[in-house]
């Protein structure tokens, strides 16, 4: 039976790639009469947070792109999230030590800085050079019992090339020279990627994986591991990236990437799958639009194009219209509109901030009209009688654009203090500052808190709306 999975690191927004490879994994495995699972990679303990999880879990669950097994799904082989998986990695990890193909080192990380210096200065690529390898085995017990910091990394063979038959690209051929002997446990007694990747795909029986072309340069490094291990690898196919206009890849800098940025602007799940579909693929009859069930029933993942997909939200917005127009019924209509502005979860969101504000509920529109829009179209006399000048006004905006992005927890508790502290650097009184980005985000300074606001809108669409203002 084909299994297949996505399995996405918890570790920001759930990023609409995160949504592409989803829908290729998916289609797969449904067109197959298969299953598709959702496994969370949350092994990087710093970065990972119980919240991105959520985030991710109810963006592909509003896209429809439902898994048959995961951490909230149950099934056989979980549990379906890594961190709770601890135990089984160590003990491959042994595994591969005692056969040969894994090695413990003990270098500190200033060791390694002073090796790649060496390298660097001798004009050599920089490259962990294997003195893992020179420990005895006496030395090794010693040192073990002695509770020296380590990591386990995987032996690499020193010559040749390494050969593998891609599903969408054929044969790629990789020098091991250029791959380095990866670490498989941290110091921190975790996994990386490769490990717990590897372990999990076999022990989860996952039979395809369609991912991002950027894990090319790791798939010698993923299949010496089945090698190692005795195990059949799935068959690996990757997937061209989604980019930019300017052809470079997709990012939030550029172009926003949150499935749930596209949530807010209301988009319909179903015309943001076509389009992402769209991204690597068409239908045979080269049709535009088209279902998710049409899709599947005309899969055919050989067919996917290895271009750079270009991300074009003004094409987007045509299928969306066309969606919106042809297949929502006026019902359909009204309930979708419904589910989008006035559901209850956003709505409660806004609640302490509105209910205090209003006498009638007719002030209530008004009030919160641009929680209900896209990017505002600010024309540049919406910032006329601030107390900033013009040069203090762009220097304003375009490092609060730059702040925002660098914020990695978008909340209250994290926006404020990064404003403020950009205020004081600035030398700019608080509520002079913290004016045009009212304006900026909410076309108005006569609103509820800027930065509630903000908190509730979203990292990306705060992001879009500062970036357009500040341009
Ligand atoms: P950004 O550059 O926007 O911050 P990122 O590369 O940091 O994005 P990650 O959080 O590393 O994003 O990626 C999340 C998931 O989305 C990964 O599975 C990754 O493969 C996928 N992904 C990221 N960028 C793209 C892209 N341009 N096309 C397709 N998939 C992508
Ligand atoms: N956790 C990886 C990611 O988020 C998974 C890559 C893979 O599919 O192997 O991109």
């Amino acid at each position: 039976q084909v299994r297949t999975r996505v399995a996405p690191s918890p570790t920001g927004d759930p990023h609409v790639g995160t949504a592409y490879i989803a829908l290729f994994n998916y289609a797969f495995a449904k067109q197959h009469g298969g299953k598709f699972i959702l496994r969370i990679e949350d092994t990087d303990q710093a970065r990972s947070t119980p919240e991105s999880e959520q985030m991710i879990v109810k963006a592909l669950r509003w896209l429809g792109l439902d898994w048959d097994e995961g951490p909230d799904a149950g099934g056989d082989c979980g549990p379906y999230r890594q961190s709770e998986r601890g135990d089984i990695y160590q003990q491959y990890a042994q595994q591969l030590i005692a056969d040969g193909h894994a090695f413990y080192c003990f270098a500190t990380p200033e060791e390694l800085d002073q090796m790649r210096k060496e390298q660097q200065e001798a004009g050599l690529r920089p490259k962990y050079d294997g003195r893992g390898l020179n420990h005895t085995q006496q030395e090794i017990e010693q040192r073990l019992a002695a509770g020296d910091p380590y990591v386990i990394r995987m032996k690499i063979p020193e010559q040749g090339s390494f050969k593998f038959n891609d599903h969408l690209r054929g044969e790629v051929e990789i020098p091991w020279e250029q791959i380095d002997m990866q670490v498989l446990m941290k110091q921190d007694g975790l996994p990386t990627y490769f490990l717990a990747n590897v372990v999990d795909d076999h022990l989860m029986g996952i039979t395809h994986v369609f991912r991002g072309e950027e894990w090319l340069p790791s798939a010698p490094k993923l299949l010496q591991l089945y090698a190692y291990l005795g195990w059949e690898a799935p068959v690996l196919g990757h997937m061209p990236l989604l980019r930019n206009p300017d052809k470079s890849k997709l990012s939030k800098r550029k172009n926003p990437t949150s499935i749930l940025y596209y949530q807010r602007m209301g988009y319909l799940p179903q015309a943001l799958l076509n389009y992402l579909a769209r991204m690597g693929w068409s239908m045979p009859d080269e049709s535009e639009k088209f279902t998710l069930e049409q899709m599947i029933a005309n899969f055919d993942i050989k067919r996917v194009s290895l271009g750079g997909p270009v991300f074009d939200p003004e094409k987007l917005d045509w299928l969306n219209g066309l969606w919106i127009r042809e297949d929502l019924s006026d019902d359909d209509f009204i309930s979708e509109i419904h589910k989008w502005a006035y559901n209850e979860s956003y709505l409660r969101q806004m609640l302490p901030h509105i209910k205090s504000r209003v006498e009638r509920f007719s002030q209530v529109a008004p009030l919160t009209n641009f929680m209900y829009s896209g990017l505002l179209d600010l024309p540049a006399s919406a910032f006329d009688g601030l107390a900033l000048d013009e040069e203090q006004l762009r220097k304003v905006l375009q490092f609060v654009a730059w702040k925002m992005d660098q914020l990695n927890q978008w909340d209250k508790e994290h926006i404020f203090p990064a404003l403020k502290s950009l205020a004081t650097a600035m030398d700019i009184k608080m509520k002079e500052f913290m004016a045009p980005i009212f304006i900026s985000i909410a076309g108005t300074t006569a609103t509820f808190s800027v930065v509630d606001a903000m908190a509730i809108l979203g990292p990306d669409l705060s992001r879009a709306r500062l970036r357009q203002a500040s341009q």
